[in-house]
């Protein structure tokens, strides 16, 4: 028995499950959004969401496609009918589906089914008018220019507006926060994750909510994109009860840092190190995202990752911490997370030369060398030189530098640059990418999450550990 605690013991220490501590917390000027308000600062407790609060009467809008000349869709179950404020018709059930294009000017709405036709100068919204009905829409795009890059048709709960703006059509979907949050939270993580995780990440998608609303596209019919720029939302494709139910168990919570919602940032994978969100974005530095090691404290043995050497070594190497999945419950569930902890990338010398020629409009002529000039605190490349026999160019600012490497982009800013031999020429044959993690590495590591709930962390104590000094709390009711 007596072995058994110690081994268990042991294998708390070596998954990297010991307690974080908190950092100090510095006050947060900016009220992101004034209508919305949070409780006061109280000492930190945890909340258990057991109060239903007013969210159903929430809704979002999302902004779907827009700068289209042509969409099909079609609708199912019953709607109704509503164009500039005015009904057309209630409990309409269409069949067959519907084609819009824009003719002189107006929407032209053509059902391939019955010839019917809608011809509407501004917008056209479908309402639904059971639970059920939902709107399928063909060829939307998701993630364009990265990795998981896709097109297809995609269903939405909720109102469908289709706009003129321009001359072209813009689909927004409005539709109540708890379907939206349905949507999201499997659009943005695996739904193999544990749960606790994935409470986390649904805390932090609500946040997302009442930070981003009212900031950003401020001319546009929307107030949230369905991309990375706000948070990825899918409609209902990829809802599925382990990620409802994270929604459902943690409804009316949002994290804040001094009564207001944080920045509710994330990532996939930090490969051990998190960094600063000052250094991915050039802002004020925040003191809940200050860069740390993704596992508890005092346990990194790699020094300053801004140090060249040190960079290397910790990059060479498949160190402990809580986003390293080995050895940890949800390794198998999540194996896809493996290939972005350590990552290689490689491309020959020509190739890079057309990269960087189309990138940054710069011929460098035959490529001599790569060499990554600054980096931050966790090691991402924040300056890269380029050095040609007709040109040299200077590349800075993480996400930029890894767009004009790599397309797609490289997977992170933590990277550094093996080049291999020299070939007849004289130059290298090709250049080698050696890195860690992907994505922005500020926030909280989705795969760390995961690791952290192995450890049987709550998520509160997850957001706790990654959003030093904020504090969960409920909305108002
Ligand atoms: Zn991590």
């Amino acid at each position: 028995m007596k072995f058994l605690y110690a081994s268990f013991i042991l294998i708390m220490i070596l998954a990297g499950c010991t307690p974080a501590t908190q950092e100090k917390s510095v006050p947060l000027t900016e009220r992101i959004i004034s209508e919305m308000s949070v409780d006061s600062p109280k000492k930190e407790k945890i909340v258990e969401p057991e109060k239903p609060v007013a969210e159903k009467n929430i809704t979002v809008r999302v902004g779907i496609m827009e700068n289209e000349s042509e969409i099909l869709f079609s609708c199912s179950g019953l709607f109704s009918l509503k164009s500039n404020g005015k009904t057309i018709f209630t409990k309409k059930k269409s069949q067959g589906s519907w084609k819009i294009t824009v003719h002189n000017n107006n929407l032209l709405f053509e059902n391939t089914d019955n010839g019917e036709v809608i011809n509407i100068a501004g917008e056209l919204v479908f309402i639904p008018d059971q639970i059920s009905s939902f709107v399928r829409i063909g060829k939307v795009q998701s993630g364009k220019g990265w990795h998981w890059e896709d097109v297809k048709s995609r269903s939405y709960k909720g109102n469908i507006e289709f706009i003129n703006v321009g001359g072209k059509i813009t689909v927004v979907n409005e539709v109540g926060i708890e379907q939206y949050l349905y949507g999201v939270v499997p659009s943005e993580m695996s739904s193999q994750s544990p749960m606790e995780a994935l409470k986390a990440q649904a805390v932090l998608a609500r946040t997302n909510v009442f930070s981003k609303v009212g900031k950003k596209y401020k001319n546009k019919p929307y107030s949230l994109s369905s991309d990375v720029y706000s948070q990825v939302y899918t409609g209902i494709d990829k809802v599925n009860e382990s990620t409802s139910r994270a929604v459902d168990e943690t409804r009316g919570l949002i994290l804040t840092y001094n009564g207001k919602p944080v920045e509710a940032l994330f990532h996939s994978v930090c490969g051990g190190y998190l960094e600063s969100n000052d250094v991915i974005w050039s802002s004020i530095q925040l003191p809940y995202l200050k860069a740390k090691p993704c596992m508890p404290d005092g346990e990194f043995k790699y020094g300053d990752l801004s140090k060249e050497n040190n960079f290397r070594k910790w990059a060479d190497s498949y160190p402990d911490s809580y986003c390293n999945l080995q050895g940890k419950v949800s390794g198998d569930k999540l194996s896809f997370a493996r290939k972005y902890f350590r990552w290689e990338t490689k491309h020959t010398r020509k190739k890079l030369e057309g990269i960087i020629k189309s990138s940054t409009g710069t011929d460098i002529g035959d490529l001599k060398d790569v060499a990554v000039v600054s980096r931050g605190p966790s090691g991402k490349a924040i300056s890269v030189k380029v050095t040609g026999t007709k040109n040299s160019v200077t590349i800075n600012k993480e996400l930029n530098i890894r767009q004009k490497l790599s397309k797609p982009p490289l997977y992170s800013g933590n990277f550094y640059v093996k080049l291999g031999k020299k070939d007849k020429s004289g130059y290298p044959s090709d250049i080698v990418f050696k890195g860690a993690g992907f994505g922005h590495g500020t926030g909280m590591c989705q795969i760390g999450a995961c690791g952290m709930a192995d450890c049987g962390k709550k998520f509160q104590e997850i957001l706790e550990f990654y959003f030093p000094g904020t504090r969960v709390s409920e909305l108002d009711k």
